[in-house]
């Protein structure tokens, strides 16, 4: 039970009995307004449908004895009930359309409803990947533009806009460079990924994934590559380097440049992971810098939606190298119009083929509904606005909590670490914990892993400074109090979300991932 002194950095009034209130088991299982929500397999029925058809007229199945004799058993409910089912669940997502959602790494900023109203014109809402391009001129003209957008913004020769995802881009990336180190008759030889110790899992794991053996490059003490590091690890084994820039850490990779000569100087490639072009688009162009390929998360840099593990988008720049070996799909302007190259007869250096069809029509008319309600100039000042919001952010906290990289400035993410909370007997999870009771979702923790316990903050350019100036306060009140030793407000936090702490560990190496009867009890 918790008697949560009061703050003296917060001016609202003690109520003693939080916590022991929030423990108590109501009849319903609901808390006030938060419905609690059963598995559609536990609440409803096979004899009921919100629909109602006629029985089938009798028919003659072709099913050669393998059809199903006992009754399918889906659980069925009601219209009102099934409408109330998705509404709650819906619910239960914390979503930037609720508060600020801080996740570092993830960009997790304001999606405007233009894009929205913009994705849903029938003329690319309603038209499917294998009608006559004859009749889709308008949509790939869309492509196209977005295309050259991406280009110019990147300083680069090619786009791939098929992947459908960031990770997807990685592999799409590091298979056209597998291609062109095959081309040149090395693909025997180079087999050797450079990836620094502070990368995105998915990178190291795309590498592996096209059959490459990643060497891991430690960071320096600021954070940063080092290129001498780089260049101790370059042969004639390598076959590319995949970096973060602005990295994880929230760092600009100073000696980029360097590192990009000493690559090429190895007859290697420069993959640049573009997860967080966010806070460099429009100041810098990554083709400038010396780059081969690089993904872009259009569900981050350019506002389209995180989809619950999807529809992402992830085209993938290449320099002129590369480009040859883009893969098809891609479009290219004949006396008809455009047209989509599908075959690798007119496209006979391509390495292939990475989805079905294009790549994500909607995410391609957010994305580009966004650049073009911004303007170049505006796409400037949104990576200039996240990477002030991300300092305001470092800045405020910087007396309380520690820095691992020191007290200077960040691009468009702030990193903590776990140093300040020693004293306290807390760990990161207990703080981030602790921020669910306050309403926010918790910043990313314990990565980037270079950093111990770390607390990665992404606020994003879409925040107002007042509601910054809350979401500082909170974690400037939650640090005070762990200061002051009050443990029960974090150890069994959160007290307030719908369910408590959680076996993460069990949840991870044990998921339920399947209904059965046996488990519903
Ligand atoms: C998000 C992210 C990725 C992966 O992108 P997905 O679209 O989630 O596959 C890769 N690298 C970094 C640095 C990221 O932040």
């Amino acid at each position: 039970m918790l008697n949560r002194p009061e703050h003296p950095t917060q001016a609202r009034p003690t109520q003693p009995s939080d916590a022991a209130r929030s423990d108590v088991e109501t009849f319903t299982g609901n808390r006030g307004l938060a419905l609690e929500e059963g598995l559609i397999f536990e609440i409803g029925r096979a004899e009921v449908t919100g629909v109602d058809l006629d029985e089938p007229a009798p028919f003659a199945h072709r099913l050669g004895g393998l059809e199903r004799e006992a009754a399918i058993g889906l659980p069925g409910l009601s219209e009102p009930e099934a409408m109330r089912h998705y509404v709650r669940l819906s619910q239960k997502n914390y979503s930037i359309d609720a508060g600020l959602y801080p996740l570092g790494s993830c960009t997790m900023k304001h999606n405007p409803r233009l894009n929205e109203a913009m994705a849903r014109l029938p003329g690319f809402a309603d038209i499917h990947p294998l009608q006559p391009q004859s009749t889709v001129q308008g949509a790939l003209e869309l492509m196209e533009e977005l295309a050259r957008w991406l280009m110019a913004l990147t300083g680069m020769e090619a786009v791939a806009m098929s992947p459908k995802a960031g990770a997807h881009g990685e592999a799409c990336g590091m298979m056209a460079i597998k291609a062109a180190i095959e081309a040149k008759g090395e693909g025997e030889i180079r087999k050797i990924v450079l990836v620094p110790d502070s990368a995105h899992g998915t990178n190291p794991a795309s590498a592996t994934r096209i059959g490459f053996e990643v060497r891991s490059v430690p960071a320096r003490a600021d954070g940063t590559v080092d290129a001498a590091e780089v260049r101790r690890r370059l042969g004639s084994d390598v076959a590319a380097i995949m970096l973060t820039n602005p990295n994880t850490c929230g760092l600009f990779e100073k000696d980029i440049v360097a590192i990009a000569e000493a690559v090429h100087e190895a007859g290697a490639y420069f993959y640049c992971d573009g997860a967080n072009f966010n806070a460099i688009m429009g100041k810098v162009r990554p083709g400038d810098l010396g780059v081969d390929a690089m993904h872009i998360n259009l569900h981050k840099t350019f506002s389209t939606p995180h989809g619950g593990g999807g529809p992402g988008s992830g085209p993938v720049v290449l320099s002129a190298l590369l480009a040859p070996f883009a893969p098809v799909p891609f479009l290219r302007r004949n006396e008809s119009g455009l047209h989509l190259v599908e075959h690798l007869g007119e496209a006979p250096q391509a390495f292939g083929r990475i989805t079905a069809f294009h790549g994500q029509m909607g995410m391609f008319v957010r994305a580009l509904a966004y650049m073009l309600s911004h303007g170049a100039d505006g796409l400037r000042q949104a990576s200039e606005d996240a990477v002030l919001s991300a300092n305001y952010i470092r800045a405020s906290l910087a007396d309380l909590m520690s820095q691992p990289f020191g007290d200077r400035l960040c691009m468009h993410e702030a990193l903590f670490d776990d140093a300040w909370l020693k004293p306290t007997g807390l760990t990161t999870l207990d703080f981030a914990k602790a921020l669910i009771d306050e309403g926010f979702h918790p910043m990313t923790v314990y990565f980037p892993l270079v950093a111990h316990g770390a607390m990665l903050i992404e606020p994003t350019e879409s925040e107002s400074k007042a509601s910054l100036d809350l979401f500082i306060a909170t974690l400037r009140d939650l640090a005070f109090a762990a200061r002051r030793g009050e443990t029960e407000r974090f150890v069994d936090a959160p007290f307030y979300a719908p369910r408590r702490r959680l076996d993460e560990t069990r949840a991870a190496r044990n998921p339920v991932l399947k209904w059965t009867k046996a488990a519903a009890k």
